[in-house]
């Protein structure tokens, strides 16, 4: 027995038993002891350390089999804090949230990402450090900052990528500015990535395979598959904006070509397609509440705007086998035409197999994806085996 157990993955330090230990459920040292096939002693030291660094608290006593009630220890999300930072084209959101990404304050607020990184970095620090007073923490008690941009990242070192509605950004130091500011490990991603990781953790853990759809001024899509975030060889995986509709004719995009998904779909394109005809509208904004007053005609690009998405997305559907699709970003507050739309070439276009699960939803998390991302990747570094190894030790 103790041979063929020995080829099993075991937990060893301390920091791959707390990993056992984050999805919060109380626990003994019995329990542990079995799960991870090491001595009592051993089991108990670990749990002295991790009681120690705070990132586990006793939680009572289990139910006695006769005897003393054994004392059980569950993780303690208030261990420390992180700083989530959303930032769009024109706006900033950030939160502090506890271990357990629980929102303890957030503020709002427009913010250019035009005005470029020393200007915006220096104000995401300035509104952070207020928002750790807001949330009754300390500089010290921040384990990490996790940031989303509105454009490529090279996530490996956090720097922007030839972002196209971020002039000056190219390869900016985002990661090394807000750490001399903050005084901590800064992980950056792009925002549509984030939402997605967001949307995830939040409202949809047990989907393995989920695609998140952010329509706004441009598209963009979040994959997480095996219940993890797939970036792709170089940070771009997801980026469908670009994709040919078919029979969207000539249509021009920002990118060069013609006919993309976003020169057709977008909240910006449905804008122009609406003023185009005589409806008083600018921005994506207008054309919500231009749908949310009844207006028919906009109801109708909507709609159609949202069987494009589902035409490149019924490849998507085909190529990943997602369960789960989530359609996010200002358009989805159009209500159900959006929605209608997409569903309606989904489940037309792709096969039973990849369909016969699949659900089609609005987000959950709607304005708040980004910072729950972000604060869910912040998370997921600072809790991580090595990194509460390191801790320990
Ligand atoms: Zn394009």
């Amino acid at each position: 027995m103790e041979e063929l157990l020995k080829f099993a993955p075991r937990p060893t330090g301390a920091g791959e038993m707390f990993q056992l230990l984050r999805d919060g459920r109380p626990r003994t040292r019995a329990e542990l002891a079995t799960v991870t096939g090491q001595a009592r002693s051993t089991i108990a030291a670990r749990i002295d350390s991790l009681l120690t660094l705070g990132l586990v608290t006793p939680s009572g006593e289990a139910t006695s089999t006769g005897g003393r009630p054994p004392s059980t220890f569950a993780f303690n999300p208030a261990a420390r804090v992180v700083l989530a930072v959303d930032l769009g084209a024109t706006h900033a959101r950030l939160a502090v949230t506890d271990l357990a990404s629980t929102v303890l304050a957030e503020h709002e607020e427009p913010l250019a990402i035009a005005d470029g990184p020393e200007r915006v970095l220096a104000r995401v620090a300035e509104l952070g450090t207020g928002l750790l007073d807001k949330a009754g923490a300390a500089q010290r008690d921040l384990a990490g900052v996790g940031v989303g941009l509105p454009g490529p990242v090279d996530h490996a070192n956090g720097r922007p990528t030839n972002p196209p509605i971020m002039p000056g950004w190219d390869g900016a130091d985002v990661p090394g500015t807000l750490r001399r500011a903050l005084g901590t490990d800064v992980l950056v991603d792009n925002d549509v990535n984030l939402m997605a990781l967001g949307e995830h953790r939040t409202a949809w853990r047990d989907a393995t395979d989920l695609v998140f759809v952010k329509i706004a001024t441009g598209i963009g899509a979040g994959i997480i598959m095996d219940g993890n975030l797939r970036r792709g060889a170089n940070g771009g995986a997801g980026d469908l904006g670009h994709i040919r509709v078919p029979g969207a004719g000539e249509v021009p995009c920002r990118c060069g070509n013609v006919g993309c998904l976003e020169a057709v779909a977008s909240g910006q394109a449905v804008a122009n397609a609406l003023r185009a005809a005589g409806a008083p509208v600018t921005s994506s904004a207008d054309v919500v509440a231009l749908v949310r007053a009844g207006d028919l005609e906009a109801g109708h690009a909507v709609r159609q705007a949202g069987r494009d998405i589902g035409a490149v997305l019924a490849a998507t559907v085909s190529l990943l086998n997602p369960s789960v699709v989530v359609v996010g970003g200002i358009l989805a507050d159009a209500g159900e035409n959006l929605l209608a739309g997409i569903r309606e070439v989904v489940y037309q276009r792709s096969l039973p197999l990849a369909t016969q699960h699949l659900r089609i939803a609005t987000a959950h998390t709607r304005a708040e994806a980004g910072v729950l991302g972000a604060s869910a990747m912040a998370v997921d570094a600072v809790l991580s085996a090595p990194a509460v190894e390191a801790l320990v030790s």
